[in-house]
């Protein structure tokens, strides 16, 4: 890694100034994009191949296509086969910092079966650290002040994580220092360790901010939690907000194709548009192209900041929702929530020969509103027109248990039955714990996912795979 690099062109980046109209944004955008697709035309074999045409007429891509042309879409030169091999061993071996002519080399976590590469240089590294410390760092510091305090400099980050990155560590300075928790480890939360590190801010994904939570909040004085990597549920960010004591329980949208957004002190997930520009594929099957509060959309991404992997017109899977304009004044587009991913919307057989759509959100709300009683479930699509529901209930209050079961099955009878499925079948399955190992998730069509492989598989951006 070289560290001068990494340094001048992370003060670059920090100095770089931020738009103050919604059209010197989108007019800057577009200055960063044709540099990027320059660059990728003359070093990449895939956009060299394309020619010189404007972004809106490049084809489309997305993780399928990335794999299927990782060679031709990186300009570092690096296979496939390279990478793959330089990832894995870094997997067995527990040692996250192998590095192939310079690039870092991560394996990003394939919820959907598919595991996929990610890449990044120097220049790529020193940009993610620029982004990290503007809108994460930066505005920690600023309230807080530089002056001394209780609680003295560095700013400490607790990272609970499945896999550690130098990614992550090229963050590290003598004003910030990141501890890495390995959130897959038999000692975790390793409480006494966090507690002697006494971090400022906690990021994790759910799961493992809430087994933290149970059992050493007490001990811990984080002024920021953020969440990551998985879909956070109304009612855990009630838990958290509470165990943490803190007024808000940030989200960080970051996966192997971009770090594409971040929550405001409102608590408003806003999109990273000066560093990724986001086209928005709208759902539901409406053709119109406005933006309404409520409304669906894929995001299509293309990140102007990165140079070794190309990402350009890159469609995720994660179905977002559009947010009202939020009070903070933002000219970042506001997103209501991150409802889950398109793979796990249900669909079903109907009665009249259709297909039934149910989304995350119909599920989720659906089980809520039945029965409060279950800290945790899971609710499947497992054949074209049965689902499989597991609660997590507390085992010493068998009536309230079988009242919440009957519930469940009942509000989920009424809802599949007046959408018109054809014979639903609910049935019940008892609750196993998912471990940290794993990315969780509430709602999952096993219809359209593939098994997931044996191995754990961990990501050197852990986030979205928002599942
Ligand atoms: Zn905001």
């Amino acid at each position: 890694m070289n560290r001068r690099k990494i340094l001048s062109e992370l003060l670059r980046e920090m100095w770089r100034s931020t738009p103050s109209t919604r059209a010197k944004l989108e007019a800057m955008q577009a200055r960063r994009i044709e540099k990027a697709l320059d660059f990728f035309r003359s070093n990449t074999a895939y956009f060299a191949a394309l020619g010189d045409v404007p972004l809106g007429q490049l084809p489309r891509m997305n993780k399928q296509v990335m794999m299927d042309h990782f060679d031709e879409l990186n300009s570092a030169g690096i296979s496939k086969s390279t990478a793959f091999e330089l990832a894995r061993r870094a997997e067995r071996s527990r040692d996250f910092s192998p590095e192939w002519n310079g690039v870092t080399v991560g394996l990003s976590s394939g919820t959907s079966g598919n595991a996929g590469l990610f890449l990044a240089n120097d220049g790529d590294k020193a940009r993610y650290a620029a982004a990290v410390a503007r809108k994460l760092l930066w505005p920690l510091m600023r309230k807080r002040g530089l002056r001394p305090s209780r609680r003295s400099w560095p700013l400490r980050a607790a990272l609970l994580f499945r896999s550690d990155s130098p990614l992550y560590q090229s963050t590290n300075s003598p004003l910030v220092k990141l501890r890495f928790i390995d959130i897959t480890a038999a000692d975790f939360p390793q409480t006494d360790d966090l507690a002697a590190f006494d971090p400022h801010v906690i990021l994790g994904p759910p799961a493992a901010l809430e087994l933290l939570a149970q059992t050493a909040a007490h001990r811990l004085q984080p002024e920021r939690v953020f969440s990551v990597a998985e879909v956070l549920e109304d009612d855990v960010r009630g838990r958290l907000q509470r165990a943490f004591k803190v007024p808000v329980i940030h989200q960080l949208y970051q996966c192997t194709e971009g770090f594409l957004g971040s929550t405001c002190e409102h608590g408003t997930l806003h999109l990273h548009e000066d560093m990724v520009h986001i086209e928005k594929s709208w759902l539901n099957g409406s053709s119109s192209t406005v933006a309404a509060p409520g409304r669906r959309y894929h995001p299509v991404i293309t990140d102007f900041t990165r140079r070794t992997q190309a990402i350009v017109r890159y469609e995720l899977n994660d179905i977002l929702v559009e947010g009202p304009p939020c009070p903070c004044g933002s000219l970042f587009s506001a997103v209501a929530k991150i409802e889950g991913r398109s793979d796990d919307v249900f669909e079903l057989h109907a009665a009249n020969g259709g297909v039934v759509r149910l989304f995350p959100d119909q599920i989720r709300n659906t089980l809520l509103v039945a029965s409060s009683t279950p800290t945790n479930f899971l609710v499947e699509q497992v054949g074209p027109t049965s689902i499989r529901i597991s609660l997590k209930l507390d085992p010493s209050n068998k009536a309230a248990n079988t009242q919440a079961s009957n519930r469940v099955h009942q509000a989920f009878q009424n809802l599949l039955a007046g959408r018109g499925v054809r014979n639903p079948s609910i049935e019940p399955a008892p609750w196993t714990n998912p471990g940290l190992e794993r990315k969780q998730r509430r709602i999952v069509n096993r219809m359209t996912r593939k098994p997931e492989p044996n191995q754990t598989e961990r990501a050197p951006l852990e986030l979205t795979e928002i599942t």
